[in-house]
């Protein structure tokens, strides 16, 4: 029999990319699935986003993920396509209120200026933690941090997962600035890349494809995956793009599909 020590050890780290839409017209056609993800790090259970559609797709898909096995839900800002099941997964995570429990951490002003969260479901929650730039959080054995406020329509912070094997970094909306790439330094980058290219004069605050160019080249990252796309992106064949970029590289590069599961070990191997 093994201790618990022992199965800690081999205890797999993963994500499920439960959805991989970003942007509005993806989101509202589904033309991928807006469900964020859900983390399995050191036996915590955390859900990043949950997207219009997150509880549906995490009672779908298979192996089923059960809402009630998590103990957190993080929010990285109130825009819809990362907020929009937030209520539906709190009560399923917490059986309807009966069970109080889990942690919600998310940034003030999705919880205050224009709430996302209804005020009658929050005392259905263990704790809420208000997320703020530059700090550390753990859950459990799990311990994050926040890297500085992001460029982009309302609070928004990015994080950083501290895990034993790696750093995984997880770099959500933002306009880009060359700080990005020191802010996330995990051997496992997650981008959320709406765009395909920047469009000139307008004021789109996201990366692009572009973007993701420039920090490949930059990032000391063994592995990126490129997820949240947005019309643009998904019509050009993100696998496509990600594999051309892989190969003149010569370094990892990933586009996300719904429903894939990465497990961390995988990615932090010489490619
Ligand atoms: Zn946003």
């Amino acid at each position: 029999m093994t201790s618990p020590s022992k199965e800690k050890e081999h205890q797999k780290n993963w994500i499920k990319f439960v959805g991989t839409a970003g942007a509005r017209f993806v989101v509202a056609r589904q033309l991928r699935s807006s469900g964020g993800l859900w983390l399995s790090f050191q036996g915590v259970n955390l859900y990043v986003d949950p997207g219009p559609g997150a509880l549906v797709r995490c009672l779908a898909s298979i192996p089923k993920l059960d809402p009630t096995m998590l103990d957190g839900i993080l929010l990285s800002h109130r825009h819809l396509d990362h907020a929009g099941d937030i209520n539906p997964l709190i009560e399923a995570m917490t059986e309807g209120g009966y069970q109080r429990k889990g942690v919600l951490f998310a940034p003030q002003e999705a919880l205050e200026e224009d709430p996302v969260v209804l005020k009658y479901i929050r005392p259905y929650l263990g704790k809420i933690e208000i997320l703020k730039e530059n700090q550390g959080y753990s859950l459990g054995d799990l311990k994050f941090s926040t890297a500085g406020r992001h460029r982009h329509s309302t609070e928004t912070y990015g994080f950083n997962f501290h895990l034993p094997e790696a750093t995984v970094s997880y770099l959500t909306d933002t306009k880009f600035h060359p700080d990005l790439i020191s802010q996330y330094p995990g051997e496992v980058l997650l981008l959320n890349v709406v765009l395909l290219a920047e469009i000139p004069d307008r004021k789109i605050d996201h990366l692009s494809f572009d973007d993701v160019k420039a920090i490949r080249k930059e990032s000391r990252a063994k592995t990126i995956v490129m997820t949240h796309f947005g019309t643009r992106m998904l019509q050009a064949d993100p696998t496509n793009l990600a594999a051309r970029l892989s190969e003149e590289t010569g370094r990892r590069v990933i586009a996300a599909r719904d429903g894939m599961t990465l497990e961390i070990e995988e990615l932090i191997k010489d490619f």
